[in-house]
């Protein structure tokens, strides 16, 4: 049987390199970006450098055109260092998911180049204060106005948000139409009547700045609309469901990370005469953790295959997110558990991990709603 974690050369490259650069520039300050809750913008553009912020666009678009498969690698190992910053670069690239699958030629060759080459930070605004999972409920109002719309309403927890040049943002025509009244847009944050609003003052990835973005009679013209008026939850659905394989695989990445130290724990740690590596709690705990993380990376690898080779991801990749952020956390906190005190001390970097995985079982999609997602689709095959 061929071996299911087998990889390209020029897959192993990119893992490669980000893996040294993510040991090298990320690891050593994260926790310094964590207490100060600071992102660094300079990061984002060494990661541009490195051609990270394009790996999946197409090269006519200015990206290295590796697809899903290698994007899902560098995260993970970014996630292995930071995840903040492994969050922010996955929705700059669900932002350019959304314009690549909807966007049209001209609007493909005006924001893609920017957003491939890293020149320009994107952001992906789709919840509000009473739109969470139920995002065809948003109320960010669109009126149509000459050959553009005006913007007026909020959106809440906004990655990138507070730093971002292009948003790509959904609004309504006519709330009471539902889904049938959404449109996406991509708005420029220079635009007149768009301002950043309060932070979220967040438990986990804080080095990642999630905002309040405000609307108020914000121009966007009709060109920035990608797709057509009513299409726009379904362009926020099809963005999500690549970049959902990003955060699976960001997920892995973390607990890889907790994994690493807690075994690393646990060989050092003497107590009753031996290394608790020998006794069996903690031995349990670290073969429920590795495994885990082999099925998630699988699960992960897949739903990218999948997406790169053209075939349906819906399912596909909940269940990459979904299984993967659940291990992030178990494994996270068991690492907690195995370093015990010093676990839950500021100075180790488990408690970090563990308050970063929580946030992935409820951004892209909580991990009820990713329940719900597979169940239908299992309830629709057997009523076929
Ligand atoms: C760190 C972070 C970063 C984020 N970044 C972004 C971003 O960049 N862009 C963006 O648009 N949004 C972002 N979000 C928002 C995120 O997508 C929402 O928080 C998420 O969709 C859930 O919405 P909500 O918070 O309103 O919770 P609710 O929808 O109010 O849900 C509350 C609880 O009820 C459960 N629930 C709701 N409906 C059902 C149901 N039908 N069945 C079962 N359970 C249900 C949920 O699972 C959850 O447990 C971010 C959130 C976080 C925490």
């Amino acid at each position: 049987m061929a071996d299911p974690f087998a990889l390209g050369e020029a897959e192993r490259q990119v893992r490669d390199t980000v893996r040294a650069f993510a040991g090298a520039e990320l690891a050593p300050t994260a926790a310094a970006r964590d207490e100060s809750e600071t992102y660094d913008r300079s990061l984002f553009e060494r990661m541009a450098a490195l051609g990270l912020t394009g790996l999946a666009t197409a090269e006519a678009h200015g990206g290295a055109g590796m697809g899903t498969m290698a994007s899902a690698l560098a995260l993970e190992e970014i996630a292995a260092a930071d995840m903040g910053m492994a969050v922010s670069l996955s929705v700059h690239v669900l932002a350019q998911h959304c314009i690549t699958a909807f966007g049209t030629a001209e609007q493909q060759d005006r924001f893609l180049p920017p957003l491939a080459s890293g020149s320009a930070l994107g952001a992906f605004a789709l919840t509000e204060p009473e739109a969470g999972s139920d995002a065809a409920s948003l109320a960010l109002h669109a009126t149509a106005d000459g050959d553009g719309y005006r913007l007026n309403g909020t959106k809440i927890w906004i990655t990138n948000g507070a730093h971002a040049d292009l948003v790509v943002t959904f609004a309504t025509t006519d709330r009471a139409k539902g889904r049938d009244g959404i449109l996406a847009l991509v708005i420029a944050t220079d635009a007149p009547g768009f301002a950043v609003g309060a932070h979220e003052r967040k438990m986990g990835i804080r080095d990642s700045v999630s905002a309040e973005l405000i609307f108020d009679d914000a121009q966007v013209p009709v060109a920035n609309r990608l797709g057509a008026e009513g299409e726009g939850l379904t362009v926020a659905l099809g963005g999500l469901a690549v970049g959902r394989i990003g955060i699976a695989a960001a997920c892995v990445g973390l607990a890889r990370a907790a994994l690493e130290a807690a075994t690393a724990h646990a060989v050092a740690r003497r107590q009753f005469g031996r290394r608790i590596a020998d006794q069996g709690a903690i031995q349990t705990m670290l073969a429920d953790a590795a495994t885990s993380i082999d099925a998630a990376r699988l699960l992960t690898w897949r739903a990218a295959r999948l997406r790169d080779s053209g075939q349906p991801i819906g399912t596909a990749s909940s269940m990459a997110k979904l299984f993967a952020s659940d291990t992030a956390m178990r494994v996270a906190t068991d690492a907690v558990q195995i370093l015990g005190g010093a676990g839950y001390s500021r100075d180790n970097p488990v408690e970090r991990f563990m308050r970063d995985a929580k946030g992935a079982q409820i951004y892209e999609g909580t991990n009820q709603i990713h329940r719900l997602i597979i169940a239908q689709q299992l309830i629709t095959e057997a009523t076929r």
